[in-house]
């Protein structure tokens, strides 16, 4: 077995115990009560203002980091809503605010929306990730290094 590394690089794998806050320091998610998040480093897994401060960070460093829309989930596109009848969604998709979609648009292309509204007759999406315009605010402690395997390094992402 190779050892493992000592700080992040390129291809480790990185279990990162996390809280993100809003500038009004809401905290909109956290791993503090499940287990790190593990994701691999350089392949862009994680939103890029993130990642690119990670570099050579050791387990047990802990770090604040601001990311600024732009280098997280983008700014907020103007009015991006759309509705959409109830009935375009599988009935048992259990279709609730918050929730992701892929939509399609005329060429093709696939597009992330977040439900925002939920009735009776329509679903309201809006097409903006619902932290677009956000600047986030981080706090990431190092849980843990592992050497990706070959097949990860492959596929992009952890197993
Ligand atoms: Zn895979």
């Amino acid at each position: 077995m190779p050892d493992n590394p000592r700080t992040i690089a390129d291809d480790v794998v990185v279990g990162l115990d996390y809280t993100l806050k809003l500038e009004d320091g809401r905290v909109v998610d956290s791993s503090a009560h499940g287990e790190p998040l593990e994701f691999l480093q350089g392949h862009g897994q994680i939103i890029p203002g993130l990642e690119k401060e990670l570099y050579g960070m050791a387990v047990g460093d802990e770090k604040n980091v601001i990311v600024q829309p732009h280098e997280g989930y983008g700014e907020r596109q103007g009015d991006a809503y759309q509705q959409f009848p109830r009935d375009a969604f599988p009935p048992d998709a259990g279709i609730e605010p918050g929730m992701a979609v892929q939509l399609v648009d005329q060429a093709g292309n696939p597009h992330m929306a977040f439900i925002t509204e939920v009735n009776d007759d329509n679903v309201l999406l809006d097409l903006n990730h619902p932290l677009a315009g956000e600047t986030l605010h981080f706090d990431v402690k190092i849980a843990s290094l592992r050497q990706a395997d070959e097949e990860e390094l492959e596929h992009g992402h952890v197993h």
